[in-house]
């Protein structure tokens, strides 16, 4: 196996036009930062718009696992650094050759060079080092179309990288730089993967969750704990999550002889409530984890009934996507095991034998009309709301590592 040296890191699409550029870079050095101070030895390069890892001796495979999940990164390599000369370079990119994890049977060397006072020109290199793997490695082909290894030299000012593996990491915007959501964030599988999508994309989060204690458990509250600190660890930051007292509300919508509308008027006051705690906390958005067509209160006629009297802008980035995709994501960020716990969810108590998959808006505001003091009742959840600051447990183990500018 190559020990690498370092990690390359390529930033994702927030190097479009008309964004601040600057700015995003910041985020980005922090988030890295934050993945390498586990690390006492490893060392942030920064250059030219590049961002590097020197390892000095920590473990590739442990960095690279955080990594991955680093918003705004889009993939990176493990590399080989030499110094700017030919024979280094040679032995660099055979060790990157010998390395594979199968034997490969055709590959192809890609010289890119940045510094033009090397003595020899790319086409010129290609050959040099090409050629020196073929000599050493006789059953190995080249094929410029489809190699199974494409070995890459990049010749920067600060040296010689080879690599040959680029490694897919989550994407999207660094955290926090698109501006403020609030999620509601139930104990589902679905709602937490829907909050991961939207911090990938650059939103800071904040999260609610409705509750019917007593008819909702403890463990029902510390399982959406759980889950929080788990996006929270993700991101890196600290969550905010909103508690909110749901029992009066609910329980009230059960007098109503209106039990399958019970679902439809139940979302709808926790959107209310939902959108006064977005505006109290700046939050321009309201995250959920509908996806279309997955239970009744998520057809579209039920989303239009659900969300009409919505006045900030509802994401539900889970909207197209099967179940089985969402599993998937939820299994891979780490909240399927906790998101599968029996523990009830006030939806799930007074869940109706036939909810209605298309309700009628007029109906449903006559009915919310009859509701005695629903204004009143949803300001008072609001006021009665308990706010916990979640932090991501890993924090505490972080120190600091030292910086350089180069070498
Ligand atoms: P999830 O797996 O996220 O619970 P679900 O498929 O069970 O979703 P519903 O229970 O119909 O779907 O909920 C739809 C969305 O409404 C959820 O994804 C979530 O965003 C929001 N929601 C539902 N219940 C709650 C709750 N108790 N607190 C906060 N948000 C909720
Ligand atoms: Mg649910």
């Amino acid at each position: 196996m190559m020990v690498p040296d370092m990690i390359l890191i390529r930033f994702g699409e927030f190097t479009i036009k008309g964004r601040n550029r600057k700015q995003f870079e910041k985020r980005m050095v922090e988030q890295v930062r934050r993945v390498v101070a586990p690390f006492p030895a490893a060392k942030l390069i920064q250059t030219f718009g590049r961002l590097y890892i020197q390892l000095n001796g920590e473990s590739y495979e442990a960095v690279a696992v955080k990594l991955k999940h680093v918003f705004g990164i889009v993939s990176f390599s493990p590399v080989r650094h030499a110094e700017m000369d030919l024979e280094a370079i040679r032995a660099a990119a055979l060790d990157v050759m010998r390395a594979q994890p199968t034997e490969p049977r055709t590959f192809k060397v890609s010289v890119r060079r940045v510094v033009k006072t090397f003595p020899h020109d790319s086409q010129e290199m290609n050959r040099l080092v090409g050629g020196h793997v073929l000599r050493a490695m006789p059953d190995l082909k080249v094929d410029v179309r489809k190699p199974e290894v494409h070995l890459r030299v990049e010749l920067q000012p600060e040296g010689a990288f080879v690599f040959s593996d680029v490694v897919p990491a989550a994407g999207g915007f660094p955290y926090g730089t698109n501006g403020k959501a609030m999620l509601m964030l139930s104990g589902g599988i679905d709602s937490p993967v829907a909050g991961y999508l939207a911090m990938r994309k650059g939103l800071e989060i904040e999260a609610v969750h409705f509750h019917s204690y007593p008819f909702t458990s403890e463990q029902a509250k510390e399982k959406v704990i759980t889950l929080a600190r788990r996006l929270s660890e993700i991101s890196g930051a600290t969550l905010k999550l909103h508690l909110v007292q749901f029992t009066d509300i609910q329980t009230s919508f059960t007098q109503c002889n209106q039990d399958h509308l019970i679902i439809t008027l139940m979302r709808r006051s926790m959107l209310r409530i939902g959108q006064l705690l977005a505006e109290k906390n700046e939050a321009l958005g309201i995250v959920t984890g509908d996806s279309l067509g997955q239970v009744a209160s998520q057809t579209l006629g039920s989303m239009n009934v659900i969300g009409r009297d919505i006045d900030l802008p509802l994401l539900r980035p889970l909207i197209m996507t099967d179940k089985q995709e969402i599993i998937n994501l939820a299994e891979e960020i780490g909240t399927y095991e906790t998101s599968i716990l029996p523990y009830e969810d006030c939806c799930t108590l007074f869940v109706p034998r036939s909810p209605s998959t298309n309700p009628n808006l007029n109906v449903v505001r006559k009915v919310e009309s009859f509701v005695p003091n629903l204004a009143g009742m949803i300001e008072e959840a609001v006021r009665g709301t308990e706010t916990m600051l979640i932090k991501p447990d890993d924090l505490s183990q972080a120190h600091k590592t030292g910086e350089e500018d180069w070498f």
